[in-house]
């Protein structure tokens, strides 16, 4: 009898290390893997409270109480079933060094691409997903963006880089395409004049059934490769208290829930959930939500890529 168990059991307590007890393996563009998991640990690009360097780890822990369902509701097929997946562990950098991590990000997931490898991966800050971008538009072209955060992330703030200005450098340097990408929760100052995304304000969302907001996506994206980015901090603090720049009035987590499952069918050939700041949180609330999002985003990719299981 096995005892150490990389496949779910129903044990809710006995970490494998791996995102939902899936395989650690540190060399994954070997592996036969369809999928891989890695963490980020950076937080040096954040402009509110840090901490998100630890983001990877409290997911991967709070992950461990999800892996026991053999189906996980509401969806009508085992995930281990239809992806193989490997978690490759967090990225290593020196830890103070923003530059590597932007050039070991963009090679990892580059090698990872070029072996046909499809990526999720979690902050960290949310400036890992321009590294992550660049690999990605490398490979698939413009890619629209599905971009769930309290804010835009579109600053110019002096031609600087930080986690609140990759939507902005991004379609400057021809990665995404805002004319067919899409902001949801967004609730702090941007400039609407010029700003090319479209935009679902939290209190529109909030309002919204998640079935409109879905189908409003849908139309927006339509099939083009689809990057999807989740900062934690869409959800409303009540939510997701653990994360660096909280803004009240954002959605629940059932409704964040419910919008990426109405995402299926949909080409998104990248995904990242990122902010998640273990030390402001309470309970694993957002450590929870975080892995539970990043869960549905698997069974997402499940349906992509492998549609006739
Ligand atoms: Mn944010
Ligand atoms: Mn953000």
């Amino acid at each position: 009898m096995a005892t150490i168990a990389t496949q779910p059991d129903h044990s809710l307590y006995s970490n494998a290390f791996g995102f939902l007890r899936q395989p650690l393996d540190f060399r994954p563009a070997e592996s036969d893997a369809d999928l891989v998991i890695t963490g980020v640990p950076f937080d040096l690009a954040t402009t509110g409270r840090g901490g998100a360097r630890q983001g990877p780890e409290a997911m991967r822990k709070a992950s461990v109480n999800l892996a026991w369902e053999g189906c996980r509701w509401p969806w009508d097929f085992a995930l281990n079933d239809r992806l193989k997946m490997v978690d490759c562990g967090d990225l290593v950098f020196d830890c103070g060094d923003s530059e590597q991590m932007m050039q070991r990000l963009t090679a990892h997931a580059e090698t990872l691409l070029d072996a046909g490898k499809t990526l999720l991966t979690f902050g960290g800050d949310h400036f890992i997903t321009l590294p992550l971008l660049r690999a990605h538009a490398a490979r698939f072209g413009k890619l629209a963006l599905i971009h769930f955060d309290a804010h835009t992330d579109t600053y110019h703030a002096g031609g600087r880089y930080d986690h609140g200005t990759m939507f902005y450098h991004a379609p400057k340097e021809g990665l995404v395409d805002p004319a067919h990408s899409i902001q949801v929760g967004i609730r702090t100052e941007y400039t609407r004049e010029g700003h090319g995304y479209q935009v679902i304000e939290a209190d529109e969302a909030n309002d919204m059934p998640a079935q409109d907001i879905v189908e409003t996506i849908r139309e927006r994206v339509g099939d083009l490769p689809v990057y999807l980015s989740f900062d934690i901090d869409c959800l409303d603090p009540a939510f997701a208290p653990g994360t660096g720049t909280p803004v009240c009035g954002g959605i629940t987590t059932d409704k964040a829930l419910k919008i990426l499952r109405g995402l299926k069918g949909l080409n998104i050939v990248g995904m990242d959930l990122v902010e998640v700041s273990p030390a402001y949180d309470h309970a694993d609330i957002t450590a929870l939500a975080g892995a539970s999002l990043a869960t549905e985003m698997l069974h997402l990719q499940a349906l992509r890529l492998k549609p006739e299981a």
